[in-house]
């Protein structure tokens, strides 16, 4: 029976080893349906088999900064079920490679994608084509090894999130804002109107809040809301069980951290006090060390001229990068602050979010294990997720990935995903001698 089922794994892998020589990464996820442990995508919903599998590792970093060599997880269903050396047969011999708990972005906006014209189409088209790219920028971003994220947020993302849920279509799990509250000073309206807006969102079926405080950092970022009605927001999510997300730069991550907000994205100009205030709150930071302005950069033609988007807007983003950096230095350094890992993966960089651990430990001064945490254990706490996602520990979602090297000495590894399953199930198990062919460009 073992040997069975090791010539059948041998099997599998040289299918995927000739298929992949003919068609591309993305493909490879899904072509292997006949192998006992992936489930054809094309005729048939994606569910969890109830079978047992167990992965062996020689290096698995269980995402709390802890390292474990020489082990093997036992799954079952869409769980892991045990952590144990002597469990077998072998499914899944994943050693040579770095096993890690799939990651957690906080901060994309999944839809966001580039039109048929190739210019900037914005994250809330509802085109047929806009519906396809989106599914794209979810099956990519799976593929990158990112099993969960926090799409921040656009209407269109709830199709999506609930499609995925629904096991129609690969992808991250999704958890959406739905839409955000934009300040416009006293155009915002009354406490009462914004705590309206919030629960409507509830309604309409968000999993957590996003608020704009600061305008664009492009158009210099001052305050966009009172106080009064950013405590009016943050308040009202906390009384609907939501979290709250808050765009906010310079005075505006004081005025968020003390209205109780959960989390600030971006930070970019807080002082170090504002930052040891955020630590003694618990307001969880979101800094982004890189990606986000350096594909602005690398795809400026097909942004610009859009809304939003003009010559002096680029160039305050190319001295804000410096800023960033600066920022996720000085943050690393403030005692108990808690950083997570969020890209605000947009049109362009979808399937590139690895690039931000790249960004923050060659660009940032952060070590390799606390980048890594930030995107495992200590995103799923921001999200109040830790007793599913985050960790390889018994009871939790069986969301694991592998790569081809060791990111804790070159922390280029994180490009190398060669091994995905989310829930369970694995969309993407190649060869090792292929990782250079199912990288993303
Ligand atoms: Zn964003």
């Amino acid at each position: 029976m073992r040997s069975a089922k090791i010539i059948l794994c041998i099997l599998s892998i040289l299918s995927v080893y000739s298929q992949v020589q003919r068609v591309s990464s993305q493909v490879s996820a899904q072509t292997p349906a006949h192998s006992k442990h992936l489930v054809p995508l094309s005729n048939k919903r994606i569910a969890p088999t109830q079978q047992r599998i167990v992965i062996a590792a020689s290096m698995l970093l269980d995402g709390k900064g802890h390292v474990l060599k020489d082990t093997r997880i036992v799954i079952e269903g869409s769980r892991i079920v045990r952590i144990d050396p002597t469990a077998g047969p072998v499914d899944y011999d994943l050693r040579g490679l770095t096993v890690l708990p799939g990651w957690i972005d906080a901060h994309v906006h999944i839809t966001w994608s580039f039109g048929r014209d190739g210019k900037n189409a914005g994250a809330s088209e509802t085109s047929q084509e806009a519906a396809y790219s989106a599914a794209a920028n979810a099956w990519v971003t799976l593929l990158a090894g990112f099993t969960t994220v926090q799409s921040v947020g656009s209407p269109t993302d709830v199709l999506l999130r609930d499609a995925i849920a629904k096991a129609l279509l690969p992808g991250p799990r999704i958890l959406t804002a739905v839409e955000p509250l934009f300040g416009q000073g006293d155009k915002t309206g009354a406490p009462d109107e914004i705590r309206a807006f919030v629960r409507k969102q509830k309604t309409a079926g968000a999993d957590l809040i996003k608020i704009f405080a600061s305008q664009s950092i492009r158009q210099g970022g001052g305050m966009t809301l009172s106080r009064e009605q950013l405590s009016a927001a943050c308040d009202e999510a906390k009384k609907q069980g939501l979290r709250t997300l808050v765009h906010a730069y310079k005075d505006a991550v004081r005025a968020a951290t003390l209205a109780g907000c959960t989390e600030i994205e971006h930070g970019t100009l807080a002082s170090d006090d504002d930052l040891k205030l955020m630590a003694q709150q618990g307001t969880y930071l979101d800094p982004q060390a890189g990606l986000v302005i350096e594909n602005y950069l690398l795809n400026k033609e097909k942004f610009l001229g859009t809304p939003g988007y003009t010559e002096e807007g680029f160039a305050a983003m190319e001295k804000v990068l410096s800023l960033n950096h600066e920022l996720v230095r000085r943050a690393t350094k403030i005692p108990g602050l808690k950083i997570v890992f969020g890209t605000d993966a947009l049109a362009g960089s979808h399937g590139r979010n690895a690039e931000e651990l790249i960004d923050r430990v060659r660009d940032a001064g952060v070590d390799p294990m606390s980048a890594l945490v930030s995107a495992n254990s200590l995103g799923a706490e921001a999200l109040g997720m830790s007793d599913q996602i985050g960790s390889i520990a018994p009871g939790l979602q069986a969301d694991i990935i592998a790569l081809d090297g060791d990111p804790l000495k070159d922390i280029t590894a994180v490009r190398h995903v060669v091994f995905v399953m989310k829930g369970g199930i694995v969309y993407k198990s190649a060869a090792r001698s292929l990782v250079n062919i199912t990288g993303h460009p």
